[in-house]
């Protein structure tokens, strides 16, 4: 399983990792030419943050600067990170790197319950040099589990038609694809109580959503496919006595520090902090004090799992919040507005809530909602309006003042705008112009 070794000999990694990369790439070169060497903790506190901005100008192929290695490019894959917030960004691994990338993420799915027994369905989108299909391939192949590389990327129908024929025990996708499939399995009636485990990764997960897939998958387990990124590969790992926020840290692949930038100090457990990550294994690229744009802090608790990695607790990775009136309004209100219509009445829980300006100063709110049974859906279209204005008082002032219209609609099942490289649906669509919120 997870190795598990002290905080010292993880530093001890990383001070390698920085001596490659002062050495061999020219862009640490340069960004360290003032520092001493490094042997302590106290001088590894000298070593400046990497920041996003710096990771994106400096990665290949915009730049060779960062790379430790001799080009051409050997025995290398190249993924994207989709671009879904802005610009999308590359990244580069040697397959030695991917492949230990990977025995951890094997790892953390082991963790969560899937053995060489299961029948893994694989419903990411692929392509796009998005990596979540892929990898998940090889961590299929690492766990010794059957594999049905499905994806995300063939008619709902079809996807259905393969999972009711192959009676998989794991799925694994985006919530946005579980929610459809849920839709349809509720729509027509099927039986579906052969999938032990839904494993989700990419989106936030609401009660709302977890309520439905239970709906249509009775005693299914929901659970997060943990902390990853692409750049540093898995951060944290759940045991079954994490809380859904809490995170073992993989000591021997990361070397983690909660920082409070505002102090410029590291932060004691319970403080919160931004995470600041090293990665020990990537050596061609390498990252070293990168500044994720997390936000966590310690617990100083001994996990009664028994495994002795510190755990962290990681936050504000909930959903969106948007601003109206001066008040920020969580997602969370907008899904209490039509929760208990969902899986009833057709109503699905992928939706859209869009926010427009329009002329005259008005601002037009619709809440698209997706549907098995529009007619039936329609029914309830005055409830939901009147709970988002319940909810909601800046609307409700808004739409007496003749300021706000606020519409609730129903589109077809899959009907709402999908990423074409993750296949997410973007559950807030605030298109008024910045700086007028
Ligand atoms: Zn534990």
């Amino acid at each position: 399983m997870f190795g598990q070794i002290t905080k010292e000999a993880s530093l001890h990694k990383a001070i390698e990792v920085f001596n490659v990369a002062r050495k061999n790439s020219p862009f640490y070169a340069e960004k360290y030419q003032a520092l001493n060497s490094i042997s302590s903790y106290e001088d590894w506190l000298q070593v400046p943050i990497l920041s996003k901005d710096e990771l994106f100008n400096n990665s290949y192929p915009k730049s060779t600067r960062m790379l430790t290695l001799e080009l051409p490019l050997k025995e290398a894959i190249i993924t994207s990170t989709g671009g879904s917030a802005g610009l999308a960004r590359y990244t580069m691994l040697t397959y030695g790197e991917w492949g230990k990338f990977l025995e951890r993420q094997a790892d953390a799915l082991r963790l969560i319950g899937i053995n060489e027994e299961d029948v893994v369905a694989n419903l990411f989108v692929a392509g796009s040099l998005w990596p979540s299909f892929v990898a998940l391939h090889d961590n299929i192949r690492l766990i010794g589990a059957t594999h049905l590389p499905i994806s995300a990327n063939i008619e709902f129908d079809k996807m259905l038609h393969y999972i009711m024929e192959f009676k998989p025990t794991v799925l694994l996708s985006l919530p946005t694809v579980f929610v459809i499939l849920a839709d349809m399995i509720l729509q027509q009636n099927l039986k579906v109580d052969f999938v032990k485990l839904i494993g989700y990764a990419g989106e936030h997960m609401s009660e709302m959503i977890r309520n439905h897939l239970k709906k249509a998958f009775p005693g299914v387990r929901i659970e997060s496919l943990a902390y990853t990124s692409a750049d540093c590969g898995l951060i944290g790992y759940q045991c079954d006595e994490c809380a859904s926020s809490e995170y073992h840290l993989p000591t021997d692949f990361q070397f983690v520090e909660i920082y409070n930038f505002e102090e410029d100090r590291v932060c004691k457990p319970g403080e919160t902090g931004e995470v600041l990550i090293t990665n020990l294994e990537r050596i061609s690229q390498p990252i070293i004090r990168y500044r994720i744009g997390d936000v966590a802090q310690w617990t100083d608790k001994t996990c009664s799992c028994g495994d002795h990695n510190p755990v962290f607790i990681i936050e504000g990775r909930a959903g969106d919040d948007f601003k109206i009136g001066g008040a920020y309004i969580s997602m969370d209100v907008v899904e209490k507005s039509f929760s208990e219509f969902v899986s009833t009445h057709g109503i699905s829980a992928n939706y859209q809530f869009e926010l427009e300006d329009i002329s005259d100063a008005k601002l037009n709110i619709v809440l698209k909602i997706e549907s098995s049974d529009i007619e039936k859906s329609r029914q309830v279209t005055e409830k939901i309006k009147k709970n988002i204005e319940t909810n909601i008082n800046d609307i409700k002032v808004g739409e007496e003042m003749g300021l706000v219209i606020l519409n609730v609609e129903f589109e077809k099942l899959g009907a709402l705008p999908r990423s074409p490289i993750t296949g997410k649906v973007k559950r807030l669509n605030d298109k008024r112009v910045k700086g007028d919120k």
